[in-house]
Protein backbone atom coordinates (compact mmCIF):
# COMPACT_ATOMS: atom_id res chain seq x y z
CA UNK A 1 0.00 0.00 0.00
CA UNK A 2 2.73 2.02 0.55
CA UNK A 3 3.59 2.12 -2.99
CA UNK A 4 0.28 3.52 -3.97
CA UNK A 5 0.24 6.32 -1.40
CA UNK A 6 3.70 7.40 -2.59
CA UNK A 7 2.52 7.09 -6.29
CA UNK A 8 -0.80 9.05 -5.66
CA UNK A 9 1.31 12.18 -3.54
CA UNK A 10 3.67 12.49 -6.60
CA UNK A 11 0.45 12.83 -8.85
CA UNK A 12 -1.26 15.39 -6.50
CA UNK A 13 1.45 17.72 -5.55
CA UNK A 14 1.89 18.23 -9.46
CA UNK A 15 -0.77 21.06 -10.37
CA UNK A 16 -3.01 19.87 -13.62
CA UNK A 17 -5.73 22.67 -13.20
CA UNK A 18 -7.46 22.83 -17.10
CA UNK A 19 -8.64 26.14 -18.39
CA UNK A 20 -12.03 26.02 -20.45
CA UNK A 21 -10.71 29.41 -21.70
CA UNK A 22 -8.14 28.41 -22.91
CA UNK A 23 -8.16 27.28 -26.93
CA UNK A 24 -5.02 24.83 -26.95
CA UNK A 25 -4.62 21.44 -26.14
CA UNK A 26 -3.66 20.59 -22.98
CA UNK A 27 -5.76 23.79 -22.12
CA UNK A 28 -2.57 24.59 -19.42
CA UNK A 29 0.71 23.71 -20.08
CA UNK A 30 1.62 22.25 -16.66
CA UNK A 31 -0.51 19.49 -17.28
CA UNK A 32 2.88 18.07 -19.54
CA UNK A 33 4.46 17.90 -15.83
CA UNK A 34 2.59 15.19 -14.92
CA UNK A 35 1.89 13.96 -18.73
CA UNK A 36 5.98 13.75 -18.76
CA UNK A 37 6.61 12.20 -15.60
CA UNK A 38 3.84 9.52 -16.52
CA UNK A 39 5.64 8.94 -19.68
CA UNK A 40 9.07 8.41 -17.95
CA UNK A 41 7.06 6.27 -15.19
CA UNK A 42 5.88 3.81 -18.11
CA UNK A 43 9.24 3.45 -18.72
CA UNK A 44 11.16 3.03 -15.84
CA UNK A 45 8.09 -0.23 -14.92
CA UNK A 46 9.10 -1.68 -18.84
CA UNK A 47 6.28 -0.84 -20.87
CA UNK A 48 6.59 -0.65 -24.25
CA UNK A 49 5.35 1.86 -27.45
CA UNK A 50 5.45 4.54 -24.95
CA UNK A 51 4.59 8.10 -26.59
CA UNK A 52 3.46 11.18 -26.07
CA UNK A 53 1.63 13.22 -29.09
CA UNK A 54 1.77 16.99 -29.47
CA UNK A 55 -1.34 17.12 -27.33
CA UNK A 56 -0.22 15.67 -24.83
CA UNK A 57 -1.98 12.06 -25.12
CA UNK A 58 0.19 9.85 -23.41
CA UNK A 59 -0.41 5.60 -23.96
CA UNK A 60 2.21 2.91 -23.41
CA UNK A 61 1.84 -1.16 -23.93
CA UNK A 62 1.65 -3.78 -21.94
CA UNK A 63 2.74 -6.56 -23.92
CA UNK A 64 1.36 -10.30 -24.03
CA UNK A 65 2.41 -13.03 -22.59
CA UNK A 66 0.31 -15.86 -23.76
CA UNK A 67 0.41 -17.79 -27.33
CA UNK A 68 -2.98 -17.68 -28.17
CA UNK A 69 -5.13 -14.52 -29.50
CA UNK A 70 -6.78 -12.36 -26.84
CA UNK A 71 -8.32 -9.42 -27.77
CA UNK A 72 -6.46 -5.93 -27.07
CA UNK A 73 -7.97 -3.80 -24.42
CA UNK A 74 -7.21 -0.72 -22.34
CA UNK A 75 -7.39 1.52 -19.49
CA UNK A 76 -7.97 5.20 -19.48
CA UNK A 77 -7.79 8.03 -17.18
CA UNK A 78 -7.14 11.98 -17.22
CA UNK A 79 -4.51 13.62 -15.39
CA UNK A 80 -6.03 17.21 -15.00
CA UNK A 81 -8.06 18.60 -12.79
CA UNK A 82 -11.39 20.40 -12.38
CA UNK A 83 -11.28 23.99 -12.32
CA UNK A 84 -14.11 24.55 -9.89
CA UNK A 85 -11.64 24.95 -6.94
CA UNK A 86 -7.62 25.02 -6.63
CA UNK A 87 -5.77 22.37 -7.12
CA UNK A 88 -2.16 24.33 -6.49
CA UNK A 89 -0.72 23.26 -3.39
CA UNK A 90 -1.94 20.50 -2.75
CA UNK A 91 -0.62 19.26 0.09
CA UNK A 92 -2.28 15.62 1.39
CA UNK A 93 -2.74 14.56 4.53
CA UNK A 94 -2.99 10.78 5.77
CA UNK A 95 -5.22 9.43 8.06
CA UNK A 96 -4.19 5.83 9.23
CA UNK A 97 -7.02 3.67 10.99
CA UNK A 98 -10.03 6.27 10.54
CA UNK A 99 -11.64 6.50 13.54
CA UNK A 100 -15.33 7.21 12.09
CA UNK A 101 -14.65 10.88 13.68
CA UNK A 102 -14.21 14.29 12.67
CA UNK A 103 -11.31 14.73 10.39
CA UNK A 104 -10.22 18.60 11.06
CA UNK A 105 -8.96 19.71 7.41
CA UNK A 106 -7.74 22.76 8.51
CA UNK A 107 -7.34 23.96 11.81
CA UNK A 108 -6.76 27.66 11.77
CA UNK A 109 -10.08 28.43 9.18
CA UNK A 110 -11.75 25.19 11.29
CA UNK A 111 -12.73 23.18 7.93
CA UNK A 112 -13.85 19.72 9.12
CA UNK A 113 -14.62 16.72 7.41
CA UNK A 114 -17.66 15.25 9.14
CA UNK A 115 -19.30 11.77 8.64
CA UNK A 116 -22.39 14.14 10.25
CA UNK A 117 -22.36 15.11 6.61
CA UNK A 118 -20.19 13.36 4.31
CA UNK A 119 -21.76 9.74 5.85
CA UNK A 120 -20.01 7.96 3.09
CA UNK A 121 -17.07 8.17 5.45
CA UNK A 122 -18.26 5.78 7.63
CA UNK A 123 -18.18 3.17 5.32
CA UNK A 124 -14.31 3.52 5.89
CA UNK A 125 -13.43 3.22 9.30
CA UNK A 126 -10.41 1.54 9.96
CA UNK A 127 -8.69 2.06 6.84
CA UNK A 128 -6.35 4.79 5.88
CA UNK A 129 -7.66 8.30 4.19
CA UNK A 130 -6.40 10.51 2.38
CA UNK A 131 -7.71 14.12 2.12
CA UNK A 132 -6.73 17.55 1.20
CA UNK A 133 -5.63 20.42 3.72
CA UNK A 134 -8.83 21.86 3.02
CA UNK A 135 -6.98 25.08 0.83
CA UNK A 136 -7.18 22.85 -2.20
CA UNK A 137 -9.10 19.40 -4.19
CA UNK A 138 -7.21 16.70 -3.85
CA UNK A 139 -7.13 15.35 -7.27
CA UNK A 140 -8.00 11.83 -6.41
CA UNK A 141 -10.01 12.64 -9.77
CA UNK A 142 -8.19 11.18 -11.73
CA UNK A 143 -4.83 10.49 -10.27
CA UNK A 144 -6.09 8.00 -8.27
CA UNK A 145 -7.11 6.44 -11.65
CA UNK A 146 -3.66 7.29 -12.56
CA UNK A 147 -2.23 5.94 -9.74
CA UNK A 148 -4.44 2.95 -10.33
CA UNK A 149 -3.27 1.94 -13.86
CA UNK A 150 0.46 2.40 -13.47
CA UNK A 151 0.52 -0.07 -10.33
CA UNK A 152 -1.59 -2.37 -11.62
CA UNK A 153 0.78 -2.73 -14.92
CA UNK A 154 3.85 -2.25 -12.50
CA UNK A 155 2.76 -5.48 -10.78
CA UNK A 156 1.95 -7.33 -14.01
CA UNK A 157 5.27 -6.84 -15.03
CA UNK A 158 6.52 -8.05 -12.16
CA UNK A 159 4.63 -11.09 -12.13
CA UNK A 160 4.62 -12.60 -15.58
CA UNK A 161 2.89 -16.17 -13.87
CA UNK A 162 -0.50 -14.01 -14.08
CA UNK A 163 -1.73 -14.53 -17.98
CA UNK A 164 -2.37 -12.06 -20.39
CA UNK A 165 -2.99 -10.39 -23.51
CA UNK A 166 -1.83 -7.03 -24.69
CA UNK A 167 -3.01 -4.33 -22.46
CA UNK A 168 -2.91 -0.46 -24.00
CA UNK A 169 -2.95 2.64 -21.21
CA UNK A 170 -4.17 5.48 -22.07
CA UNK A 171 -3.84 8.98 -20.13
CA UNK A 172 -5.57 12.13 -21.37
CA UNK A 173 -5.32 16.00 -20.62
CA UNK A 174 -9.01 18.04 -20.19
CA UNK A 175 -11.09 15.52 -19.33
CA UNK A 176 -13.03 18.07 -16.80
CA UNK A 177 -13.20 21.12 -19.51
CA UNK A 178 -15.35 18.62 -21.50
CA UNK A 179 -12.29 17.93 -23.78
CA UNK A 180 -10.38 14.89 -22.84
CA UNK A 181 -11.80 11.88 -25.33
CA UNK A 182 -11.88 15.14 -28.33
CA UNK A 183 -8.34 14.02 -29.82
CA UNK A 184 -8.23 10.80 -28.64
CA UNK A 185 -6.48 8.31 -31.31
CA UNK A 186 -8.34 5.79 -31.11
CA UNK A 187 -7.24 4.13 -34.03
CA UNK A 188 -3.55 4.54 -32.67
CA UNK A 189 -4.86 3.24 -28.97
CA UNK A 190 -5.98 -0.19 -30.94
CA UNK A 191 -7.72 -1.37 -28.12
CA UNK A 192 -11.23 -3.73 -28.48
CA UNK A 193 -12.72 -2.24 -25.89
CA UNK A 194 -11.59 -0.12 -22.91
CA UNK A 195 -12.52 1.15 -18.83
CA UNK A 196 -12.33 4.57 -18.00
CA UNK A 197 -10.75 4.30 -14.06
CA UNK A 198 -12.60 7.41 -12.99
CA UNK A 199 -15.96 6.52 -10.91
CA UNK A 200 -16.12 7.13 -7.89
CA UNK A 201 -17.20 4.62 -4.41
CA UNK A 202 -15.60 1.22 -4.29
CA UNK A 203 -18.10 -1.40 -6.59
CA UNK A 204 -18.99 1.51 -9.15
CA UNK A 205 -19.28 -0.03 -12.39
CA UNK A 206 -20.91 2.25 -14.81
CA UNK A 207 -21.73 1.85 -18.41
CA UNK A 208 -25.03 3.89 -18.75
CA UNK A 209 -25.04 8.33 -18.90
CA UNK A 210 -26.79 11.15 -20.15
CA UNK A 211 -27.82 12.28 -23.64
CA UNK A 212 -26.94 15.57 -23.39
CA UNK A 213 -27.74 18.80 -25.52
CA UNK A 214 -27.46 22.09 -24.42
CA UNK A 215 -29.83 24.98 -25.76
CA UNK A 216 -29.49 29.06 -26.05
CA UNK A 217 -32.66 31.01 -26.56
CA UNK A 218 -32.47 34.15 -27.50
CA UNK A 219 -35.96 36.88 -26.78
CA UNK A 220 -35.80 40.20 -28.16
CA UNK A 221 -37.65 43.27 -27.06
CA UNK A 222 -38.90 46.88 -27.98
CA UNK A 223 -37.81 49.17 -25.28
CA UNK A 224 -40.17 52.44 -25.52
CA UNK A 225 -40.68 55.33 -22.51
CA UNK A 226 -42.71 53.37 -19.52
CA UNK A 227 -45.09 56.48 -19.39
CA UNK A 228 -45.29 56.25 -23.24
CA UNK A 229 -45.43 52.31 -23.21
CA UNK A 230 -49.14 50.93 -23.20
CA UNK A 231 -49.89 48.79 -26.06
CA UNK A 232 -45.96 49.17 -27.72
CA UNK A 233 -43.35 48.05 -25.05
CA UNK A 234 -42.02 44.28 -25.33
CA UNK A 235 -40.18 43.06 -22.32
CA UNK A 236 -37.92 40.46 -23.31
CA UNK A 237 -37.33 39.71 -19.74
CA UNK A 238 -40.69 38.73 -19.53
CA UNK A 239 -41.20 36.50 -22.57
CA UNK A 240 -37.82 35.04 -21.10
CA UNK A 241 -39.42 34.11 -18.03
CA UNK A 242 -42.64 33.04 -19.53
CA UNK A 243 -40.46 30.69 -21.34
CA UNK A 244 -38.84 29.10 -18.33
CA UNK A 245 -42.18 29.08 -17.02
CA UNK A 246 -43.45 26.88 -19.12
CA UNK A 247 -40.54 24.22 -18.72
CA UNK A 248 -41.99 21.38 -16.76
CA UNK A 249 -41.64 22.63 -13.33
CA UNK A 250 -40.48 19.16 -11.31
CA UNK A 251 -38.01 18.15 -14.43
CA UNK A 252 -35.34 19.66 -12.82
CA UNK A 253 -31.98 18.67 -10.93
CA UNK A 254 -33.07 19.26 -7.75
CA UNK A 255 -36.21 17.15 -8.45
CA UNK A 256 -35.15 14.02 -10.11
CA UNK A 257 -32.76 10.74 -9.68
CA UNK A 258 -32.20 7.61 -11.70
CA UNK A 259 -33.31 7.05 -14.86
CA UNK A 260 -35.25 10.67 -14.51
CA UNK A 261 -34.22 13.35 -17.24
CA UNK A 262 -34.04 16.91 -16.85
CA UNK A 263 -34.27 20.69 -17.93
CA UNK A 264 -31.48 22.73 -16.21
CA UNK A 265 -31.26 26.45 -16.62
CA UNK A 266 -28.01 27.55 -16.24
CA UNK A 267 -27.63 30.69 -17.52
CA UNK A 268 -30.13 33.82 -17.72
CA UNK A 269 -29.43 37.41 -18.97
CA UNK A 270 -31.39 40.37 -19.76
CA UNK A 271 -32.43 43.82 -21.11
CA UNK A 272 -35.65 45.05 -22.25
CA UNK A 273 -34.29 44.59 -25.51
CA UNK A 274 -32.82 41.24 -25.35
CA UNK A 275 -32.87 38.15 -22.90
CA UNK A 276 -30.55 35.16 -23.82
CA UNK A 277 -31.77 31.67 -21.55
CA UNK A 278 -29.25 29.15 -21.34
CA UNK A 279 -30.32 25.73 -20.10
CA UNK A 280 -28.97 22.36 -20.49
CA UNK A 281 -30.97 19.11 -21.20
CA UNK A 282 -30.20 15.42 -20.39
CA UNK A 283 -32.21 11.99 -20.48
CA UNK A 284 -30.81 8.70 -20.54
CA UNK A 285 -33.72 7.52 -22.89
CA UNK A 286 -33.10 8.60 -26.28
CA UNK A 287 -36.83 9.18 -27.17
CA UNK A 288 -37.54 10.85 -24.18
CA UNK A 289 -34.59 13.11 -25.11
CA UNK A 290 -36.09 13.90 -28.77
CA UNK A 291 -38.88 15.05 -26.76
CA UNK A 292 -37.32 17.18 -24.18
CA UNK A 293 -35.45 18.75 -27.34
CA UNK A 294 -38.49 19.30 -29.21
CA UNK A 295 -40.37 20.81 -25.65
CA UNK A 296 -38.09 23.31 -26.22
CA UNK A 297 -38.62 24.53 -29.96
CA UNK A 298 -42.11 24.20 -28.91
CA UNK A 299 -42.43 26.25 -26.57
CA UNK A 300 -40.12 28.78 -28.29
CA UNK A 301 -42.48 28.35 -31.72
CA UNK A 302 -45.77 29.46 -29.34
CA UNK A 303 -43.49 32.31 -28.54
CA UNK A 304 -43.32 33.32 -31.33
CA UNK A 305 -47.36 32.32 -32.92
CA UNK A 306 -48.30 34.93 -30.09
CA UNK A 307 -46.03 37.87 -30.93
CA UNK A 308 -46.57 37.64 -34.54
CA UNK A 309 -48.74 40.35 -35.32
CA UNK A 310 -47.13 42.83 -32.57
CA UNK A 311 -43.72 42.13 -33.77
CA UNK A 312 -43.45 41.05 -37.31
CA UNK A 313 -40.86 38.54 -36.84
CA UNK A 314 -39.54 35.61 -35.03
CA UNK A 315 -38.83 36.98 -31.10
CA UNK A 316 -37.28 34.02 -30.05
CA UNK A 317 -34.55 32.40 -31.26
CA UNK A 318 -33.51 28.82 -30.26
CA UNK A 319 -30.71 26.72 -30.68
CA UNK A 320 -30.56 23.45 -29.50
CA UNK A 321 -27.26 21.79 -29.79
CA UNK A 322 -26.75 17.77 -28.95
CA UNK A 323 -23.63 17.26 -26.84
CA UNK A 324 -22.72 13.36 -25.97
CA UNK A 325 -24.81 10.28 -25.58
CA UNK A 326 -25.65 7.57 -23.55
CA UNK A 327 -23.09 5.20 -24.00
CA UNK A 328 -25.46 2.13 -23.06
CA UNK A 329 -25.84 1.92 -27.07
CA UNK A 330 -22.65 1.41 -27.77
CA UNK A 331 -21.67 -1.11 -25.15
CA UNK A 332 -24.90 -2.93 -25.17
CA UNK A 333 -23.74 -5.30 -28.29
CA UNK A 334 -20.40 -6.18 -26.46
CA UNK A 335 -22.44 -6.22 -23.14
CA UNK A 336 -19.26 -8.86 -22.35
CA UNK A 337 -17.40 -5.95 -21.67
CA UNK A 338 -19.16 -5.18 -18.48
CA UNK A 339 -20.16 -8.54 -17.62
CA UNK A 340 -16.52 -8.97 -17.04
CA UNK A 341 -15.95 -6.60 -15.12
CA UNK A 342 -18.52 -7.19 -13.01
CA UNK A 343 -17.15 -10.60 -12.73
CA UNK A 344 -13.70 -9.46 -11.63
CA UNK A 345 -15.15 -7.79 -8.91
CA UNK A 346 -17.48 -10.10 -7.67
CA UNK A 347 -14.04 -12.70 -7.53
CA UNK A 348 -12.21 -9.84 -5.24
CA UNK A 349 -15.08 -9.94 -2.86
CA UNK A 350 -16.45 -6.29 -3.86
CA UNK A 351 -20.10 -5.65 -4.41
CA UNK A 352 -20.63 -4.22 -7.66
CA UNK A 353 -22.46 -1.13 -8.09
CA UNK A 354 -24.12 -0.93 -11.63
CA UNK A 355 -25.87 2.27 -11.98
CA UNK A 356 -26.96 4.68 -14.50
CA UNK A 357 -24.05 8.09 -14.63
CA UNK A 358 -26.22 11.11 -13.83
CA UNK A 359 -23.79 13.22 -16.29
CA UNK A 360 -21.23 11.98 -19.10
CA UNK A 361 -17.50 10.54 -18.95
CA UNK A 362 -14.81 10.37 -21.46
CA UNK A 363 -15.98 7.12 -21.92
CA UNK A 364 -19.71 8.08 -23.79
CA UNK A 365 -17.23 9.93 -26.02
CA UNK A 366 -14.80 6.89 -26.40
CA UNK A 367 -17.60 5.06 -26.85
CA UNK A 368 -19.23 6.93 -29.95
CA UNK A 369 -15.73 7.27 -31.56
CA UNK A 370 -15.02 3.33 -31.71
CA UNK A 371 -13.87 2.42 -28.22
CA UNK A 372 -16.60 0.91 -25.82
CA UNK A 373 -15.64 2.14 -22.66
CA UNK A 374 -17.63 1.31 -18.98
CA UNK A 375 -16.37 3.14 -16.64
CA UNK A 376 -14.85 1.97 -13.22
CA UNK A 377 -14.55 2.89 -10.05
CA UNK A 378 -11.23 4.72 -8.69
CA UNK A 379 -12.00 5.03 -5.22
CA UNK A 380 -12.29 8.67 -4.63
CA UNK A 381 -15.29 11.25 -3.02
CA UNK A 382 -16.50 14.43 -3.01
CA UNK A 383 -14.69 15.40 -6.13
CA UNK A 384 -14.03 18.88 -7.37
CA UNK A 385 -13.17 20.16 -3.82
CA UNK A 386 -11.82 20.90 -0.59
CA UNK A 387 -13.71 17.90 0.78
CA UNK A 388 -12.24 15.34 -1.64
CA UNK A 389 -11.00 12.55 0.00
CA UNK A 390 -9.82 8.92 -1.29
CA UNK A 391 -9.29 5.44 0.82
CA UNK A 392 -5.96 3.77 0.15
CA UNK A 393 -7.92 0.40 0.26
CA UNK A 394 -10.15 1.50 -2.47
CA UNK A 395 -7.29 2.47 -4.83
CA UNK A 396 -5.88 -1.05 -3.80
CA UNK A 397 -8.63 -2.54 -5.06
CA UNK A 398 -9.03 -0.91 -7.75
CA UNK A 399 -5.64 -1.90 -8.99
CA UNK A 400 -6.57 -6.01 -8.16
CA UNK A 401 -10.08 -5.05 -10.46
CA UNK A 402 -7.27 -4.37 -13.38
CA UNK A 403 -5.36 -7.45 -12.81
CA UNK A 404 -8.48 -9.55 -12.31
CA UNK A 405 -9.97 -8.28 -15.41
CA UNK A 406 -6.70 -8.21 -17.48
CA UNK A 407 -6.51 -11.85 -15.99
CA UNK A 408 -10.16 -12.87 -16.98
CA UNK A 409 -9.70 -11.26 -20.48
CA UNK A 410 -6.85 -13.60 -21.42
CA UNK A 411 -9.28 -16.55 -20.04
CA UNK A 412 -12.65 -15.99 -21.65
CA UNK A 413 -13.96 -16.84 -24.85
CA UNK A 414 -15.34 -13.74 -26.55
CA UNK A 415 -18.12 -13.71 -29.20
CA UNK A 416 -16.90 -12.51 -32.52
CA UNK A 417 -18.02 -9.01 -32.78
ZN1 LIG B 1 -12.71 12.35 -13.52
Amino acid sequence: MQNIIDRFISYVIIDTESDANSPTTPSTKKQLDLANLLVKELNTIGLTEVTIDENGYVMGTLPSNVDHEVPTIGFVSHYDTSPDFTGKNVKPQIIENYDGGDIVLNKEQNIILSPSYFKDLLLYKGQTLITTNGLTLLGADDKAGLTEIVTAMEYLVQHPEIKHGKIRVGFTPDEEIGRGADIFDVEKFGAKWAYTMDGSQIGELEYENFNAAGAKIKFKGKSVHPGYAKGKMINSMLIANDFINQLPKNEIPQETVDYEGFYHVVGLSGSIEESVVELIIRDHDANLFQERKNKVLEIAEEINKKFAQQFGEDICIAEVKDQYYNMREKVEPMMFIVDLAEEAMKQLGIIPLIKPIRGGTDGSRLSYMGLPCPNIFAGGHNFHGKYEYVPVESMQKAVDVIVKIAELTAKTDFPEK
